[in-house]
């Protein structure tokens, strides 16, 4: 490893962003804070910037940038605050960067770690709709660059772990793969009765009984949309098929995803459920560090069970495979469909089982088609997205 990583953190208020400052807070000998990048959260961004004393802090508007500067009150007179979306990416290329933790949450992720990767740097992936977007021309990009590309999801840092040292993309034969197996703890509804579907509030949606997350993924875990956009992730990660990659039920978490080989061997990574232990073997890959994350103690794992997850309860997953298997257009139009149906089921303005309805009729009413630049996708996302807001208005 790098004596010291200077580190862009692009979504730092988040759930993702926090826990890394969490975990490097403790190895300030190996990591420098260089940029810290946030939304909507000005008072927790000025916090970190206290803290941390980055180099550059980015922000959305001119006006964010204000207010930010009125917080910090000359507390952090070196953090220079840039604002706006060309800042993101040059603070994400910018030369000083190292390594680049990509933890802003949905398509508002794409261009930064576009820009990371095209600028060769390390990048830490955490948003995973990037990849579910752009996929090719995203993973093209990585080894066209130079990039280093770690998954943070953690049951794709979890298959990384579990692939031989050796593994070359796509080339699941040599290294005698069978498939991969996607864990998945079912979320809060793996067991509500269904007729009780259409009437969960955000809430509800939101109380994840295992992991703590930002609000999108949290609904995403409760349809079991996120497995499926694990799905998509997983098949560009590693370049393997549809047929390649297997979704199990494990409500525990322990597991968090396995790799099966064709001498039955099956290779697991376990630990508590904490995003810190992914986080914190993505900065020091290929070493490994304390990541604050407690030792899994076996003596109090009672129970440890499998299911298949139910078409009927989780749709979503099905439809993102499907989309998958109909290629870049599906998946993209899909996760623009998905944005604007979770965001619309958080205003309450469609119930729960109305996100599936909307991620159905964007499917059904985008074509089919080949995109292969990076305009083709910006273009059949918001055309997607216009749709989705279109059928949503309707169910309003
Ligand atoms: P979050 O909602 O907690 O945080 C999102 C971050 O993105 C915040 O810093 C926010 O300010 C920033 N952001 C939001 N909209 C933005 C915009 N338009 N422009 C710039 N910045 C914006 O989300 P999270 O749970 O930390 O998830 C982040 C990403 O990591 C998601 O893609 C998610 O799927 C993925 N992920 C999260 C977890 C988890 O445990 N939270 C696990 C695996 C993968
Ligand atoms: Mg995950």
């Amino acid at each position: 490893m790098q004596v010291t990583q200077n580190l862009c953190i692009l979504g730092a208020t988040g759930s993702i962003g926090c826990n890394t400052l969490n975990v490097v807070a403790n190895h300030t000998d190996k990591f420098n804070v260089f940029a810290l990048t946030g939304n909507a959260q000005i008072s927790k961004l000025a916090e970190q910037i206290i803290q941390f004393q980055p180099s550059f802090a980015v922000v959305p508007t001119e006006r964010a940038a204000k207010a930010l500067k009125e917080l910090l009150n000359s507390q952090a007179n070196s953090t220079e605050i840039l604002f706006g979306k060309q800042a993101l990416c040059d603070i994400a290329s910018h030369e000083d960067v190292t390594t680049v933790m990509s933890a802003i949450v949905g398509a508002a992720g794409l261009m930064p770690t576009l820009a990371a990767v095209k600028s060769g740097k390390r990048v830490l992936l955490a948003n995973k709709e990037s990849l579910v977007m752009s996929g090719e021309l995203f993973i093209n990009a990585v080894s066209e660059h130079g990039a280093v590309l770690i998954p943070i999801d953690s049951e794709h840092n979890a298959i990384f772990q579990c692939l031989p040292h050796d593994f070359t993309y796509a080339d699941k034969a040599s290294s005698g793969i069978s498939h991969l197996l996607l864990t998945a703890s079912g979320g809060p509804f793996r067991t509500l009765p269904l007729n009780e579907f259409a009437s969960v509030t955000p809430a509800q949606a939101c109380a994840h009984p295992n992991w703590s997350m930002g609000q999108k993924i949290s609904i995403d875990s409760a349809s079991m949309m996120n497995k499926g956009l694990e799905f998509i992730e997983a098949k560009w990660l590693f370049g393997l098929n549809e047929d390649d990659i297997k979704v199990v039920i494990h409500p525990q978490s322990t597991i968090h995803s396995m790799v099966q080989y064709v001498d039955g061997s099956v290779l697991a990574q376990m630990g508590n459920p904490d995003m810190r232990t992914p986080i914190a073997h993505g900065l020091s890959y290929p070493e490994r560090m304390t990541s604050g994350v407690q030792p899994l103690d076996f003596s109090a794992l009672h129970n440890f069970s499998f299911e298949e997850p139910c078409s009927e309860r989780f749709p979503n997953l099905y439809l993102a495979m499907q989309a998958s298997r109909d290629g870049q257009s599906a998946t993209t139009a899909l996760n623009a469909a998905n944005e604007q149906a979770v965001e619309a089921f958080l205003q309450n303005k469609i119930n729960f089982l109305q996100i599936n309805h909307v991620n159905n009729e964007v499917l059904d009413k985008m074509p089919i088609q080949n995109l292969s630049s990076l305009e083709g996708i910006l273009a059949h996302d918001k055309h997607s997205r216009d749709i989705a807001n279109a059928v949503i208005q309707n169910l309003c």
